[in-house]
């Protein structure tokens, strides 16, 4: 069955300023890499704008509504690297709302697994909050509606980006029914992340990894810890939070991960979602910002996806 490709132009039109490393043309670069003739059979869909109350579902009515009422005729500066321009507003709809249709597209069964190429990113943004150069919590908010539109209730995040999704941890830690693992570089942004972070009932894993690890730590850490976990809390559907920041190239962070590791990941990922939720996969770009190694490693991941 084929995979679903979801984005649109409202990524590139996000626009962070001169010299900041979340910038459009990381979304070009993967979606250059997506026109290979590998590719050719990947279903094109466009991401649509994300109903608001799917939103409220992730995050508090405050923080919504504080992004909906910022202004859209200038830059706002939400911290010192959470950026507000003109065009962020319906990127970041568009990214919630891709992340909401990819999940259709699983559920409805049309799609075996889908990949949803926009930004900003999403697993820094809290329940209460921006930051971390996301503004909504593409993975919670995808997470929840699987929830509210398909009756779902064991929903399932996992995280390769480099950092820790301190955002999606704060969403779904007091739920026993979510969760969320992740593998990260620690000590690095954002400071959260540890081992004995475990939530409210061994929902949360994290499996943080020291500066200069590599594919002999990343792989074990997997392959011992978040594998395993994930498969005895049996999701009925897996989400991916698909940061590409830990390859060797990356700017801003020092994990020593490359191409093949991203593959492997991927592929045994897909084979615990075989044997939980039938295959159903719903992966959402998040960081990586070496814009070659970026677009070479987002390739490999889609590339898994559609085995
Ligand atoms: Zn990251």
């Amino acid at each position: 069955m084929s995979v679903a490709l979801f984005t649109h132009p409202a990524a590139l039109a996000h626009d962070t300023g001169e010299d900041h490393p979340e910038c459009p043309d990381r979304v070009r670069w993967v979606l250059r890499a997506l026109e290979h003739p590998d590719f050719v059979p990947l279903l094109r869909e466009v991401a649509p704008k994300v109903a608001v109350e799917a939103l409220y579902a992730a995050h508090s009515k405050a923080h919504v509504d504080g992004i909906l009422a910022l202004p859209q005729d200038r830059v706002t500066y939400i911290d010192g690297d959470t950026v507000f321009s003109p065009g962020s507003l319906e990127a970041a709809l568009r990214g919630a709302g891709g992340a909401c249709a990819a999940v259709d597209a699983v559920m409805e069964g049309w799609a075996k697994a889908a990949f949803v190429a926009m930004r900003p990113p999403g697993h820094h943004a809290e329940a209460e909050r921006a930051m971390g150069f996301c503004l909504f919590n593409n993975a919670a908010v995808a997470a929840f509606h699987a929830r509210a539109r398909w009756g779902l209730r064991r929903v399932a995040v996992v995280d390769f980006d480099v950092h820790h999704g301190n955002g999606t941890q704060d969403i779904f830690e007091n739920d026993a029914e979510l969760f969320y693992a992740s593998s990260h570089q620690f000590p690095c942004y954002p400071g959260t992340g540890r081992a004995s972070e475990t939530g409210v009932a061994g929902n949360i894993v994290n499996a943080p990894l020291a500066p200069g690890s590599g594919s002999e730590a990343f792989r074990p850490a997997w392959s011992r810890l978040v594998l395993p976990a994930l498969a005895a809390f049996k999701p009925e559907l897996l989400i991916i939070s698909a940061g590409f920041d830990a390859h060797a190239a990356d700017p801003l962070a020092q994990l020593r991960l490359h191409e093949p590791d991203f593959t492997w990941v991927t592929e045994e990922l897909l084979a615990v979602a075989d044997a939980c939720c039938p295959g159903r996969v719903v992966s959402l770009l998040e960081g990586g910002y070496d814009l070659d190694a970026l677009a070479s490693s987002a390739a490999s991941h889609v590339r898994a996806l559609m085995r």
